[in-house]
């Protein structure tokens, strides 16, 4: 039994119109700990009933939540905010068990998570309509802008805590209501901030949470129902497509933030120091488990032998365990599909010829455990170059020149973050201008903030969460022409 300060926080029922809600089948499905194998919780496993029920709940809740100003609604945001923060300990203790991240980047995430509600509490003030000259002399013409309606938000296990808050504060702050469904393997924190989202005042239906062990069917229903006008996604580009699919049926709005497969470009004039830094930062944070990890280590001919050993080194540091204990730099991977995805992929490259510089296998804890790892001798051919490794593996690239490195980066369908190092100002917005990515680092391995635009082109999505983009994401525009007579 997880031990919390305030044992409140963990829930294992769903939340469903202000009250806590079991499974209709009375069934439920375990949470488990990936360092220890050892189950936290049970928690109840629902389905399409219940997702009906939470649907129209956040229907019914929807025009007095709506109806009440943007700064009524920003005092329970407040409030909810200063709660998470309030709880920082224990909701990252919970985060750390379920999900296996270490404790150092659990409580990082409690307090990135909780940054867009407080941004977006006070931004929802600011959802400024225009009024347009007019085009005739006995008209006005007048632009709203208002929230879209029920929002179903579907999120993964990567970040527990942060992908809800960044779908849901802007939702809220908008005048949306919500429907959460969770990842299966990271109910729990999600059922926290629902906790504390009730303490804070939220009324009945303004937000929901249901969770199962069988999302489709989950999934079905937000994506079929007429009443849900928005499906905001974090998660796999296989499952986004799906869902953009379903949900075509009753065209609604899509947020979809997919997979990734990001380059990292360090070119000969870089500081190799502080690449090296960005590097550490981008690929092995949550063990290499973020849709913005750098995926390919593109080199520099002049610098790769400097630039691999600098990295190696550093990789050697980082202390692989339980998340739990102190000093433990990096977890255990989610589950045992994650562990298998990675040993393919390696396997796929080494057969064709990449060499293993550091790690390489599972690490001796076992479980799902692996080793940090360095492969050099990585070519276009070998799946590491096409597919998200989501895995402490870093595949180094050799390139020789600007425009090599540049068509390199662009050769993927995906286009979520990519990241470049160099102290070329001409070369620096040369390729941030080239490069097709929604999102770029210069000289900066860790990007996401609740005051910029987060989302990708291409494959790995469609809209924008955080900054005054992830407001409008939640909004309609509705025009107003008024004649005069
Ligand atoms: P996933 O797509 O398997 O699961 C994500 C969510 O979708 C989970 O809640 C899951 O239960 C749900 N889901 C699965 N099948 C469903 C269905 N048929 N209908 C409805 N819901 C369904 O992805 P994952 O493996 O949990 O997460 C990793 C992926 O997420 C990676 O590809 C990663 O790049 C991506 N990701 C993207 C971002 C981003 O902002 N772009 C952030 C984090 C993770």
């Amino acid at each position: 039994m997880l031990s919390l300060n305030d044992q409140g926080l963990l829930r294992t029922k769903g939340y469903v119109n202000g009250a806590w809600r079991a499974a209709e089948s009375g069934k439920s499905f375990p949470v488990t700990n990936p360092a220890t194998g050892a189950v936290i919780a049970d928690v109840s496993d629902m389905g399409a009933a219940e997702t009906r029920e939470a649907i129209d709940a956040a229907n019914a809740a929807l025009p007095a939540w709506k109806a009440k100003t943007a700064k009524e609604r920003a005092a329970i945001l407040r409030r909810w905010y200063d709660l998470i923060l309030a709880a920082q300990e224990d909701l990252a203790q919970l985060m750390t068990a379920e999900q296996g991240k270490p404790l150092t980047e659990s409580r990082g995430e409690v307090v990135y998570g909780a940054s867009f509600i407080e941004w977006f509490a006070e931004e929802g003030k600011r959802a400024y309509g225009d009024v347009i000259p007019t085009f005739a002399g006995n008209k006005r013409i007048v632009v709203l802008k208002e929230a879209i309606g029920v929002v179903a938000a579907i999120t993964p296990w990567n970040f527990p805590n942060a992908m809800i808050t960044r779908k849901v504060a802007p939702a809220l702050a908008a005048g949306c209501t919500v429907v959460v469904k969770p990842a299966e393997d990271t109910p729990l924190s999600a059922l926290a901030l629902a906790e504390l989202a009730e303490r804070a005042g939220f009324p009945a239906g303004v937000f929901n949470i249901v969770m199962g062990s069988d999302p489709a069917a989950i999934g079905t229903e937000l994506t079929h129902s007429p009443i849900v006008r928005k499906v905001s996604f974090t998660g796999s580009t296989e499952v986004g497509k799906l869902l953009m699919r379903q949900a075509a049926s009753t065209v609604k709005k899509v947020s979809l933030e997919l997979g990734g497969n990001a380059p990292f470009i360090v070119f000969d004039d870089a500081d190799l120091d502080e690449a090296v830094k960005g590097a550490m930062a981008s690929k092995y944070r949550n063990a290499g488990q973020t849709c913005v990890c750098a995926n390919r280590l593109l080199v520099q001919a002049g610098v790769y032998d400097a630039f691999a050993a600098k990295l190696a080194e550093a990789v050697k540091a980082l202390k692989v365990g339980n998340g739990a204990e102190a000093g433990v730099t990096q977890g255990p991977l989610i589950n045992a599909d994650a562990i298998a995805k990675v040993e393919e992929l390696m396997g796929d490259a080494l057969e064709k010829g990449a060499k293993v510089a550091l790690g390489g296998k599972r690490h001796e804890l076992g479980g799902t455990f692996f080793e940090p790892t360095i492969l050099t001798g990585i070519t276009t051919e070998m799946r590491v170059a096409r597919e998200e490794i989501f895995g402490p593996v870093a595949p180094l690239f050799k390139f020789e020149t600007e425009e090599d490195a540049i068509r390199m980066a662009n050769d993927t369908e995906f286009g979520l973050a990519a990241y470049f190092y160099s102290r070329d100002i001409g070369r620096v917005w040369r390729v941030a201008e080239k490069l097709e990515y929604g999102m770029v680092g210069i000289n900066e391995g860790i990007i996401s903030t609740e005051v910029a635009p987060f989302g990708g082109v291409k494959e790995s999505g469609i809209g924008r969460e955080g900054s005054k983009y992830g407001l409008d994401d939640f909004m309609e525009v509705k025009y107003l022409c008024v004649g005069l007579g």
